[in-house]
Parts: structure tokens; C-alpha cells; sequence
């Protein structure tokens, strides 16, 4: 009887301790945040640098090299910068994110990534914690409890921006500063490190010289091998790069006439994510923006239809068919489309650091001959992922590049 109470005891403890590590894993713990960042530091580095990517790991980086005055030259391959972050302000009467929307970190990761102390934060955000969503598997219709709905807010504690969006704080605390020395449409295609300089060759052929690089592109294009580096990369490195889950997918804004459907509606997918959602969710908005967002297998029966407008009555049959016809009657016909998984750019939507094995991420990290650097989501060490987790990975890349660490 006593031996019983005992087990149960360390039974319930033990089940504790896993319930309050997954708490502190899903809410991206404040605990697992730098106290200080490259921001906080100050270098003296003489030589030039070349960044390979203008996405939010390359913007952070460049910030640290402009506090410091240290040369340094941003090659990007398309005619914006921001990469997966990117805002439409002409589909409704609030700004929206057409790539990455949500903050999963606990919200004072805002104040890290400015390089700002104190727990107070500026931004205004919205708790996203919903109050209406069902489950749909094609056939049922299912509302998901308040409980439910609860528990997942607890569970994973994300927030949005009430005004504003991820692009914005990123232009505003980080681009804004380093613009002006992106030379746009320059895809790298070659990276030679085989002598003391290192040479990065462009798509028109043009050769840059620099001391160092840093490279940001996506694990997808990495995979993609648009890159071709002198002396290859290891096998080791290549496996590594192989083996994380980087899954297609696409994100489509819908505007209605009508707000006919709930907070959300979570599809059951054997992998990635099927996701109707509200976008406007407590924004204080007039627009009814439905956003969709699909990743991993189920794209695929999406990308085989012949085009884009196909694809969006595809998705607007879907709705109808849990809507009795609602959907098309409400329809404005107005929507954008932004595929990143066929994005020659991007190849992808985003990694989850969590799933990789570890020594994978730290092959991922370190350095070709102290002179190749790699920052990017993926190389985020502090297990923030998205956005804070590339921002994050910039500050500490350029950190071990300018203090010549592995
Ligand atoms: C649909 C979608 C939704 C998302 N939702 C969220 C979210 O809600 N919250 C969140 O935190 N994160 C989210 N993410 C993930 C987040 O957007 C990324 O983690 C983050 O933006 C990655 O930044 P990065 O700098 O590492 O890479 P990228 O943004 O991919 O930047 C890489 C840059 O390199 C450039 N480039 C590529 N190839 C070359 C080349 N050969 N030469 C020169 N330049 C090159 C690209 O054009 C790009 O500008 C989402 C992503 C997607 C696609």
C-alpha cells in the first residue's frame, strides 16, 4: 500500500516535470532567450564581409556590422528584401502578413530582438487565444470545446501584432538601417573558399571579394544546390542539410462580403498543416479576410491543378461544402496567393528546429574554414524558430564570424 502511494507520487511528479517542459518548450520560455546579443557588443573587425541574403537572418546580421562601421555588402537575389516576410496593404482595411504572421515566442523576445532592455514591450499585440474553431475531415464538422481551445492558449501562449505585422517590425527595427547596402537581383550561385579571400560569384557572372561570408539563404535552397561551393561541401554537411523537413505549401488570402466562418477550422493532415483561419481575428476591422494555409503532403493535390485561379475555386468548394454554398455567394473574387514552397528563393515554408536530431543542427552550424559562415531559421540556437529564432541566428552567426569562432 505505502510502496504504491510512493510510485504514484513519483509517477505524478515525473508526469509534472513532462507537462511543465512541454509549457516551457511550446511558449518558447523567455528562459531560453539571450541576455545580451551582438547588438550589445561592439567589434573591430577590419575586414569586408559580403551577406548572402536580405531575409530577416541577413537584415539582423548587417545591423551589427553597420553599429560597427565594418565593410560589408548585402547580395540579394530577388528585387525585394524581408524574404519570408512580406505585407499587402490594398486586400483590406488592416495590414496583413503574406508570409510569417504569428509571434510563438513569449512576446519580450520583441524587446531582444531590438537589442532593447526591460520587460515592457511597445508593440501593441493580440493573445491569440481563440473562441471559436471546429475540426473538418472532409465529411464532419466538429466544434472544438472552450476547454480545448483554452488549453492550447496555455499550451502554446502565440500573440499577433493588432496594427502592424512582422514585416513592418522587422522594417522598422532592423532594415531601415542596413538597406542601403543591398544589391538587389543578385542571386549567389558560386562561393569559392579556397583561397584567402573568398570569392561569390553571381548569376551575371560578376565576382565579389570578401574576407568573410555569410551565408542566409533557406534550407531549401540549400537542398536545391543553386549554390555550388569550392571546395564542396562535406558529405556530412550535405546529409545534414538532406535531412531536415523543409515542407512545401503556400498561404492564400481570401476577402468576403460576409464573415460566414468561426476563429478557425484545423483540417486533419497525415503531415504539415491544413488551417483555415480568421485573419482579421481582433483586429477592430471591417474587412473579412479568410486566410488558408496548407504545408507538407496535402499541397501536392493543390500544385497539380493547372493554375492559381484553380486552385482558389478548389479551396472555395472546399468552404462551400461546409458552408451549404455560402462561400461563393460572399466571395469579393478578391484574394493573393503567395506559393513559397515553388518560390525558387524560399523552396519551402519553415523548419521546426525541435523535430531535427541535434547533431544534424550542429554540423548546420559551423563554419567552412573560419571563413563561411551560416545563419537562417534553421540556425537558430536558442529555440525560437520563425522569425525570432532567424534574427536571433543572425546576431550569433555575426558574432562567431567577427570573433573567428567555429
Ligand atoms: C507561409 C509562412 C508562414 C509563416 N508563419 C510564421 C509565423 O507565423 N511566425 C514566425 O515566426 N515564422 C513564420 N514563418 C517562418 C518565417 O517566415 C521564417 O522563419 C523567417 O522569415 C526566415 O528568415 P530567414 O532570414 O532565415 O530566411 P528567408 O526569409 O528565406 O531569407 C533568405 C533570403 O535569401 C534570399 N536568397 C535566396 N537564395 C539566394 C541566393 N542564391 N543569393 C542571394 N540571395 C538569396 C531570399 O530571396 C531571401 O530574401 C512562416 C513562413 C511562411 C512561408
Amino acid at each position: 500500500m505505502k510502496i504504491n502511494f510512493i510510485l504514484g507520487l513519483i509517477l505524478l511528479c515525473l508526469f509534472g516535470l513532462t507537462i511543465s517542459s512541454c509549457f516551457k518548450w511550446a511558449a518558447r520560455a523567455h528562459d531560453k532567450l539571450p541576455d545580451t546579443t551582438a547588438l550589445n557588443k561592439s567589434y573591430n573587425y577590419q575586414g569586408k564581409v559580403i551577406i548572402v541574403g536580405a531575409g530577416a537572418a541577413g537584415l539582423a546580421a548587417a545591423k551589427v556590422l553597420e553599429q560597427n562601421n565594418i565593410d560589408y555588402t548585402i547580395l540579394e537575389a530577388s528585387d525585394r528584401y524581408g524574404g519570408r516576410l512580406k505585407k499587402d496593404t490594398t486586400l483590406a482595411d488592416f495590414p496583413i502578413d503574406i508570409g510569417a504572421e504569428w509571434i510563438h515566442s513569449a512576446p519580450i523576445v520583441l524587446n531582444k530582438l531590438k537589442g532593447k532592455a526591460g520587460d515592457q514591450i511597445e508593440e501593441e499585440l493580440i493573445p491569440y487565444h481563440l473562441e471559436e474553431t471546429y475540426n473538418w475531415d472532409g465529411q464532419q464538422y466538429e466544434k472544438v470545446s472552450q476547454a480545448q481551445n483554452d488549453f492550447m492558449y496555455k499550451f502554446m501562449p502565440e500573440s499577433k501584432f493588432k496594427n502592424s505585422t512582422w514585416y513592418d517590425f522587422v522594417n522598422e527595427n532592423i532594415a531601415k538601417e542596413v538597406k542601403h547596402k543591398i544589391e538587389f537581383n543578385s542571386p549567389v550561385t558560386a562561393i569559392n573558399y579556397s583561397e584567402e579571400k573568398v570569392q561569390v560569384k553571381t548569376k551575371d557572372g560578376t565576382i565579389h571579394t570578401a574576407d568573410k561570408v555569410l551565408v542566409t539563404v533557406s534550407i531549401g535552397v540549400l537542398k536545391s544546390n543553386h549554390i555550388t561551393f569550392t571546395p564542396d561541401l562535406s558529405k556530412e554537411r550535405k546529409d545534414a542539410i538532406n535531412s531536415i523537413i523543409f515542407h512545401p505549401g503556400f498561404k492564400l488570402v481570401m476577402k468576403f462580403r460576409e464573415k460566414f466562418y468561426p476563429d478557425a477550422i484545423n483540417w486533419t493532415v497525415d503531415s504539415g498543416e491544413k488551417v483555415f483561419y480568421d485573419i482579421a481575428f481582433k483586429k477592430e476591422a471591417q474587412s473579412n479576410i479568410l486566410g488558408f494555409l496548407a504545408t507538407g503532403e496535402s499541397v501536392e493535390a493543390y500544385y497539380k491543378l493547372e493554375s492559381e485561379k484553380a486552385i482558389v475555386q478548389s479551396i472555395i468548394a472546399e468552404l462551400d461544402k461546409i458552408y451549404n454554398g455560402k462561400a461563393s455567394e460572399s466571395y469579393t473574387g478578391e484574394y493573393i496567393l503567395e506559393n513559397w514552397g515553388q518560390h525558387q528563393f524560399t523552396m519551402g515554408t519553415w523548419t521546426q528546429a525541435f523535430q531535427e536530431k541535434k547533431s544534424e543542427l550542429k554540423i548546420l552550424n559551423q563554419p567552412l574554414d573560419k571563413k563561411v559562415y551560416f545563419a537562417g531559421e534553421i540556425n537558430d540556437t536558442y529555440q525560437q524558430m520563425g522569425v525570432p529564432g532567424a534574427i536571433l541566428s543572425g546576431y550569433h552567426s555575426i558574432d562567431k564570424l567577427l570573433t573567428g569562432q567555429e
